[in-house]
C-alpha cells in the first residue's frame, strides 16, 4: 500500500470530510468497521472476530485542528492503521486479532478515545500501539514512558527496532504527555504507548527544550515555543503547512513494518501464565 498517497487524499480536509474518506477507504479495502456514536462525536472502530477474542489495538485519530493541513497530525497514523488492517486481513494471528481505532476529537481533549473506553472497556485488549505524527524522520520516539515502563508489546517493538538498526528512545512526554493512549492508561492498561517518528535534529532540539523547561522561569517558558519551532517535528505542527510535501513514504513504511513485525513476533511469545494458587 502506498501510504503517502493515502495521506495526500486526507490532507487539507476537514474532520467531517476525513471521517467520510476514512469510511470510504475501509469500504474499498473490504474491511468491516463500526461507527461508535457518542454525544459529541463518532469513532471508527475495526474489530474482526479473533481466535481468542483478544486484540492488540492500533490507534490513530481522524480529527484535525481547524486550518491545519493535518498531514502528519494525524493522516499518517490513519494511513498506517489502514495498512495494518489490510495486512491483518490476509494473516491469521494465533493469539489475538488486530483492532483498529480511528478516534474522533483527540485534539479537543481525547474525547473519542475516552468515549470508547467508557462504552467498551479494555478487557479484550492486550495492549495498544497508538500513533501521532509518523511521517518524517528515521527514528522512533516512544511515549509517555520512563525507564521503568514495562510491557510485552513495548519491549517487542523496541527489540524489533534495534534488530533492524532503527534508533528508538523513550520519552516521558513530547511537549505534552497527552495523546489517545492516556485514555487507556487511565482505564488501567499497562502495555500502551504512542509512537512518533523523529529525526536527529528533533533529538538535538529535545535536549535544548528540556533544559529550557528545567529553568522554569518566564523567559525560559517564552523561549520554549521558539525552540520547538526549530524541531522539524513541530515546524508545521497544527499549521496550514502540515502537508505531505514534508513527509516521506520511507518513514511511513518504517513505522508500518516495525509495527507489523512486532505483531508477528508478539504472536509467537508464550502467553503469560496465570498466577499459581488460583
Ligand atoms: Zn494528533
Amino acid at each position: 500500500m502506498n501510504l503517502l498517497e493515502i495521506v495526500q487524499i486526507l490532507e487539507n480536509k476537514t474532520s467531517a470530510q476525513r471521517f467520510e474518506l476514512a469510511t470510504q477507504i475501509l469500504a474499498d479495502l473490504k474491511i468491516s468497521y463500526y461507527v461508535q456514536v457518542y454525544p459529541s462525536g463518532k469513532n471508527i472502530i475495526v474489530k474482526p472476530s479473533s481466535p481468542t477474542q483478544k486484540y492488540v489495538g492500533i490507534g490513530s485519530h481522524f480529527d484535525v485542528v481547524p486550518r491545519s493541513g493535518g498531514a502528519n497530525d494525524n493522516a499518517t497514523a490513519m494511513a498506517v492503521c489502514f495498512d495494518m488492517l489490510e495486512r491483518a486481513k490476509k494473516h491469521q494471528f494465533k493469539n489475538f486479532g488486530i483492532a483498529g481505532f480511528i478516534f474522533d476529537e483527540e485534539e479537543t481533549g481525547l474525547k473519542g478515545s475516552k468515549a470508547y473506553v467508557k462504552e467498551f472497556g479494555t478487557n479484550d485488549l492486550l495492549g495498544l500501539m497508538n500513533m501521532e505524527l509518523v511521517g518524517q524522520g528515521d527514528k522512533f520516539a516512544l511515549w509517555a514512558l520512563n525507564e521503568k515502563s514495562t510491557g510485552n508489546i513495548l519491549e517487542t517493538f523496541e527489540g524489533i527496532a534495534m534488530k533492524n538498526g532503527i534508533f528508538s528512545q523513550r520519552f516521558d512526554r513530547i511537549v505534552t504527555n497527552s495523546a489517545d493512549h492516556v485514555s487507556f492508561v487511565d482505564a488501567g492498561m499497562a502495555d500502551v504507548f504512542t509512537i512518533t517518528c523523529i529525526s536527529d535534529k528533533d533529538l538535538e532540539i529535545s535536549i535544548e527544550y528540556y533544559k529550557a523547561q528545567e529553568k522554569n522561569n518566564v523567559l525560559a517558558w517564552l523561549a520554549l515555543s521558539e525552540i520547538l519551532k526549530k524541531a522539524p517535528l513541530f515546524a508545521h505542527y497544527h499549521q496550514p503547512s502540515d502537508l505531505s510535501i514534508h513527509l516521506s513514504e520511507s518513514t511511513l513504511q518504517m513505522t508500518a513494518n516495525t509495527i507489523w513485525e512486532t505483531l508477528l513476533t508478539f504472536d509467537e511469545k508464550p502467553a503469560p501464565q496465570p498466577p499459581k494458587g488460583e
